[in-house]
């Protein structure tokens, strides 16, 4: 489904983000794995996908620096020659109440999951503009739909991918790329480990189909947005969070 298809993903060292490099490169991606400090755990992604006979190599930047992630999308395309498939999946939380968030943990959030996103998109800009075709896949959240409280900041950071996808499908949609927004409800990885057990509970409650999701069910759906398949869908927020948001 993706043979000859390069592949960007961000923070795939682990979680929903190694789930979609694996998967990618299942369908037949070549895989640039970004990781920022979890570098073993990326070698071992770039393993399994080579083990497997794909082809994939772990790349170090944080996605919150705008300098390094020009310098790894310029060598990723003089590497590869193009990018077809970049995926923003790297994010972070930093949950409180509204009163307690500090600026810091504000902006933190705000650098990782908005900016970041802008960032790599915006390096991309002009190589997609000249290969006339290409797919971009963000990580929103059901947060950002719907709001949650405790999560302000990443909420705001999430509903700004959002607005983002939206802007840059408008800009991109008569170049043959498609801009798309994931967004995943309560997916078993360490970001929702490190929840409570009473806001875990709280947040089961609320699933319709009464299950957590798994990292492969977001990376389908991301999977499906990137092949040639999804090429008539651009501008949407495909939510994969057992009915959640409906
Ligand atoms: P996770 O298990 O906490 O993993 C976060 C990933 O983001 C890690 O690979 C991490 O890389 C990477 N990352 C963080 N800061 C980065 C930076 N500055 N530069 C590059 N990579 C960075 O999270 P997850 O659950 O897999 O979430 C993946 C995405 O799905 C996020 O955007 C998240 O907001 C979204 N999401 C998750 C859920 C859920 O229920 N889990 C729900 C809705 C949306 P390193 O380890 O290398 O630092």
């Amino acid at each position: 489904m993706l043979r000859g298809k390069v592949a960007l993903v961000t923070g795939a060292g682990r979680g929903i983000g190694r789930e979609i490099a694996l998967t990618l490169a299942g369908y037949g991606a070549a895989v640039i794995v970004n990781y920022n400090g979890s570098k073993e755990k990326a070698d071992r992604v770039v393993k399994e996908i080579t083990e497997a006979g794909g082809t994939a190599e772990a790349v170090q930047c944080s996605v919150a620096d705008y300098e390094a992630c020009g310098e790894m999308i310029r060598n990723a395309l003089e590497k590869y020659g193009r990018i077809d498939i970049l995926v923003n999946n790297a994010g972070i939380t930093r949950d409180n109440l509204a009163v307690k968030i500090s600026e810091a943990d504000f902006d933190a959030v705000m650098d990782t999951n908005l900016k970041g996103t802008f960032f790599t998109i915006k390096h991309m800009y002009r190589a997609f503009l000249k290969q006339r075709g290409g797919r971009i896949i963000n990580l929103a959240s059901v947060s950002g739909l719907l709001g949650n409280a405790g999560q302000a900041n990443y909420s705001a950071s999430k509903a700004g991918v959002i607005g983002l996808t939206k802007s840059i499908a408008r800009e991109l949609a008569a170049r043959g790329v498609t801009v798309n927004a994931v967004a995943p409800g309560y997916i078993d990885t360490d970001m929702t480990q490190a929840m409570p057990e009473s806001a875990k509970e709280a947040v089961l409650a609320q699933i319709p189909q009464k299950r957590v999701g798994t990292p492969r069910d977001v990376a389908e759906a991301v999977a499906f947005l990137a092949s040639d398949k999804a090429s008539y869908i651009t501008g949407q927020v495909l939510s994969v969070d057992g009915g959640m948001y409906m």
